[in-house]
């Protein structure tokens, strides 16, 4: 036992996410690949989720001042390289976030991922917080990852090809976040391709379209995996590539758990 022992984690990653009681997505999937890459994972939970495989039955909102409150104890104590955010559930959560934030007397990288409605259909950020999002957090973002609808939320048009999804990237750029992933995974058909602008270059990673329903998680898991690379010194494309292989091979190697969408797999 004490060979299989890993080495220390190597920096730290904080979640500032919605919990998913079923354990496939939210703050439980962004624990689990945080710490399965080697890295430190620490948590603030904004909200609650009575969920598993079939969907989201009821969302509790924590208090932003207690949000506030989980953020200053973590961020007082421990060694934090990079935060990600998830779901944010209301526009006071958003602005209490990014006012903490600039607060700091150091610059976090924040990984931005523009949690908005679950595959069923319920609401993890409120209708009307996608305003202080584009205002708040966009902005600060390091790297924002949004996926097709959510790009077409944000920007308010339909996104359709990858030329679509190179703009949607320019034009997210344009609104203040450093680096924007757009992420093709949504694409009608072929390859599941991920555009990336950091300001001056495009790069496209493309993996094989896999056909699976267990794809629950997806999306935190991708943008943790991203955290946790940066937060180990990893360049941002070099971040990207390692993501895209590892949320390929979660996605591939899903095993039938649940009725429904089954959570991707978080034990490679
Ligand atoms: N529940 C929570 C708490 C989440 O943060 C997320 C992340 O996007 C989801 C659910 C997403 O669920 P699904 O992959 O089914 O859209």
């Amino acid at each position: 036992l004490f060979n299989r022992i890993a080495p220390l984690p190597r920096g730290g990653v904080l979640t500032v996410a919605g919990s998913d009681s079923g354990g496939g997505a939210g703050i439980q999937a962004d624990l689990k690949t945080i710490t399965l890459l080697g890295s430190y994972g620490a948590s603030v939970l904004t909200a609650l989720t009575a969920q598993n495989t079939r969907g989201v039955s009821a969302v509790h909102g924590l208090p932003p001042s207690f949000v506030r409150e989980q953020l200053a104890a973590v961020l007082s104590d421990l060694p934090i390289d990079v935060i990600k955010t998830g779901m944010l559930h209301t526009p006071a959560i958003i602005e209490l976030l990014a006012e903490y934030l600039a607060e700091q007397s150091r610059l976090f990288p924040l990984v931005v991922d523009p949690v908005m409605v679950a595959k069923g259909g319920a609401h993890l950020l409120e209708p009307d917080a996608v305003q202080s999002f584009v205002r708040e957090l966009v902005p600060r973002s390091y790297l924002l990852t949004p996926n097709l609808p959510e790009a077409e939320r944000l920007l308010s048009r339909r996104i359709q090809t990858e030329g679509e999804m190179e703009q949607a990237a320019r034009d997210l750029h344009a609104l203040g976040a450093a680096n924007v992933l757009v992420k093709g995974g949504h694409l009608a058909a072929g390859a599941a391709v991920d555009i990336l602008f950091d300001g001056t270059s495009v790069h496209r990673f493309s993996a094989e379209r896999i056909f699976t329903s267990a794809t629950h998680g997806t999306g935190c898991t991708f943008a943790s995996a991203i955290a946790t690379f940066l937060a180990r010194g990893e360049p941002l494309v070099e971040a990207v590539h390692r993501a895209k292989t590892f949320i390929s091979q979660a996605i591939r190697l899903a095993r039938p758990l649940g009725k429904g969408h089954g959570p991707v797999n978080h034990y490679l």
